[in-house]
């Protein structure tokens, strides 16, 4: 479904297109070379700095918090995610779970005999849905998601079910991504899941003699905010203006970011930030290459002020 391979990497104008041009290879290449830009300056960081290239950010966010556990620490940290050149102000946390329904397999002919395990899968969800909208009716109360439509978003990711077409399904199981909204705790937000699906299997028909599992899979992470006012942000700001000529915006992002594993276990400055991009997860991610020097430039100032620098011997 791509105009030219996902693993060939192709320039175009000023996008360079393949999978993980945006996310995250160039916000990893101007974490090198934001470095690179101070030495061949003849100058280095007065202070220390990190480069972690982690796994799993968009399935647990291990990698980032392995990272948290074997005690590496900072005053503040850039995750340069493609965020066309804005900070990220707020995001939500993620819970990934399954719901897996079984029904009782019959031949067609007899179906009123049998459950049709996708059917009631399909009513399982649209449940969800109502649990999805109920979240979002909140969003007014909770900092810097007044602007956000809808951030809490429910994706059914993947469904699996039945044998035979002319079998009525006896399984069906669905994957599913939520978000939450920052400060509700993962597990709580997790309990109100089951809790919602077995309160609507116990009023059906079928499901209340057969009722669904929910297995929680995957992502269980929190959001986070960024409070204003850091000297962090300051810096960045500064440093922003000064290689991209416009003052810095924040804004809202309805998705995961490592950036909570700093801001809510660290307890730092977490500050997500990086270039302007295509379709991730998408057909035909690119990313645009302006944009990348432009960010990496931002982030080499960034560290000069951040961190002081002092001539290389
Ligand atoms: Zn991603």
């Amino acid at each position: 479904m791509w105009e030219t391979g996902a693993f060939e990497p192709r320039i175009a104008g000023d996008w360079l297109f393949g999978r993980g041009a945006a996310d995250m290879k160039a916000g990893a290449a101007a974490n090198l070379h934001a470095l690179d830009a101070l030495r061949r300056l003849g100058l280095q960081p007065a202070g220390t700095v990190y480069i972690q290239s982690v796994v799993e950010e968009e399935s647990t966010g291990n990698g980032a918090l392995m990272t948290h556990l074997r005690g590496y620490k900072a005053d503040a940290v850039l995750i340069p995610e493609p965020e066309d050149e804005m900070l990220v102000r707020a995001n939500t946390g993620v819970v990934w779970f399954q719901v897996e329904v079984a029904g009782l397999p019959a031949h067609v002919r007899e179906m009123a005999t049998g459950t049709n395990a996708i059917d009631a899968t399909y009513r399982i969800i649209q449940s969800l849905r109502q649990l999805e909208e109920a979240w979002n009716a909140r969003k007014d109360e909770h900092a810097f998601f007044d602007e956000t439509p809808h951030p809490i978003n429910l994706n059914i990711g993947k469904i699996e079910g039945g044998d035979w077409a002319s079998s009525v399904p006896c399984w069906c199981r669905i994957d599913c991504r939520i978000a939450i909204y920052p400060g509700t705790d993962a597990s709580v937000a997790a309990a109100e899941i089951r809790d919602h699906v077995a309160a609507f299997a116990r009023h059906d028909p079928y499901l209340s003699n057969n009722p669904p599992t929910v297995t929680f899979n995957g992502f269980r992470a929190e959001g986070y905010v960024l409070d204003p006012g850091s000297a962090a942000e300051a810096v960045l700001a500064e440093a922003h203006e000064a290689a991209v000529g416009a003052p810095l915006k924040s804004f809202t992002t309805p998705g995961y970011l490592d950036t909570r594993v700093y801001a809510l276990y660290d307890r730092v400055p977490a500050l997500c930030y990086g270039p302007v991009s295509r379709n991730i997860h998408g057909f035909d991610e690119c990313v645009s290459l302006s944009s990348v020097q432009r960010i990496t430039g931002a982030m080499a100032l960034f560290i000069a002020e951040w961190c002081g620098t002092e001539t290389i011997a």
